[in-house]
């Protein structure tokens, strides 16, 4: 298939290079000419702008950093996709942004004559190079169905979360819960280090009991509980606490919208922004053990 991918970073560049692999011709844009660089050699033709990628190709797909970049990406009157888009070209946005934006973003692709589909990811850095991802997708099901052979060049998971923009909220739900998940784990283990139990011995009797979660058995915060958790090599590769944050106040601010509390969500917001102020910005969020005082 032909297809448009816009946004080759981190997470889109080896999205993008896992398309190729799967046999689809690609016409990519990007604003860094590194990352345009690298997807050409790759054997991706490179456009002028959405607009022109967009007018190559039977679907786009878009990997950007935040909502205003997908609004700008889609919506620019003389050089966005929705300017170059065919009439029937379906269009997956893979960026984690807020579920009203991928509504809008919906609406006016409607308006033009193109489905649109949200379908934000899980899996991080590692799972798009693998292949692995899993897309969480707002679709209506025809639209679903018709994404799948796509998708499927770039994860391994894809659910339908139901009707377009319950992707984002499905992702920012699930990264809400991680983010409080990660500090409750963090605080346990450093009281019962300051008590006086064996870390080790804590942790395999918490991940044996009711406290067990994924960020104790499978990302413990503590370092060398687990040799292959960012923590045991100095909170290095996983995920960002930065992007952590983002995703805090994507969910912070739908919930404010929806006039929702989510008190543990608002304070884990001020405790990843505490982390980043600290300059531990760029460390995996199971650095937030830090603010319990030193290893
Ligand atoms: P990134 O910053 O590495 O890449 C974004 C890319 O978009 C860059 O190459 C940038 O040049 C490009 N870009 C920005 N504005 C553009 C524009 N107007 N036109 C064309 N290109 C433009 O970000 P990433 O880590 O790849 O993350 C992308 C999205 O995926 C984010 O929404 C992020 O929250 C989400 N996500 C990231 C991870 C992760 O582990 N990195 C995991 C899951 C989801």
């Amino acid at each position: 298939m032909q297809i448009g991918f816009i946004g080759l970073g981190h997470m889109g560049g080896p999205m993008a290079a896992n398309l190729l692999k799967a046999g689809h011709a690609l016409t990519v844009f990007d604003l860094s000419p590194a990352a345009l660089e690298d997807a050409q050699k790759a054997g991706a033709k490179v456009a002028a702008s959405p607009r022109a990628a967009a007018e190559a190709s039977e679907t786009v797909i878009t990997m950007l950093p935040a909502a205003a970049h997908v609004k700008a990406v889609y919506l620019n009157e003389d050089d966005g996709v929705l300017a170059g888009a065919r009439a029937g070209v379906p269009l997956i946005d893979s960026s984690t942004i807020d579920p009203a934006t991928a509504r809008l973003v919906a609406d006016a692709a409607r308006a033009h004559g193109n489905s649109f589909a949200d379908a934000p990811v899980s899996g991080g850095v590692v799972g798009a190079q693998a292949g692995t991802l899993t897309f969480m997708v707002g679709a209506d099901e025809a639209l679903f169905e018709t994404l799948k052979p796509v998708l499927a060049g770039m994860g391994k998971n894809m659910v339908r979360c139901g009707e377009t923009g319950t992707g984002q909220i499905a992702k920012i739900c699930n990264n809400l819960l991680l983010a409080i998940s990660m500090i409750g784990v963090a605080e346990a283990m450093k009281l019962g280090e300051v008590l006086g139990i064996d870390p080790t011995k804590l942790a395999s009797i918490i991940n044996t009991s009711t406290g067990r979660c994924w960020s104790s058995d499978t990302c413990n915060p503590y370092p060398n509980i687990l040799p292959n958790a960012p923590a045991s090599r100095g909170y290095s590769g996983g995920f960002g606490a930065d992007l952590m944050l983002k995703d805090l106040g994507l969910a912070v601010d739908a919930a404010r919208q929806a006039k929702q509390p989510v008190f543990l969500g608002a304070l884990a917001q001020q405790l990843y922004q505490s982390m980043s102020q600290q300059g531990l910005g760029d460390l995996d969020f199971s650095g937030i053990i830090k603010l319990y005082g030193k290893e």
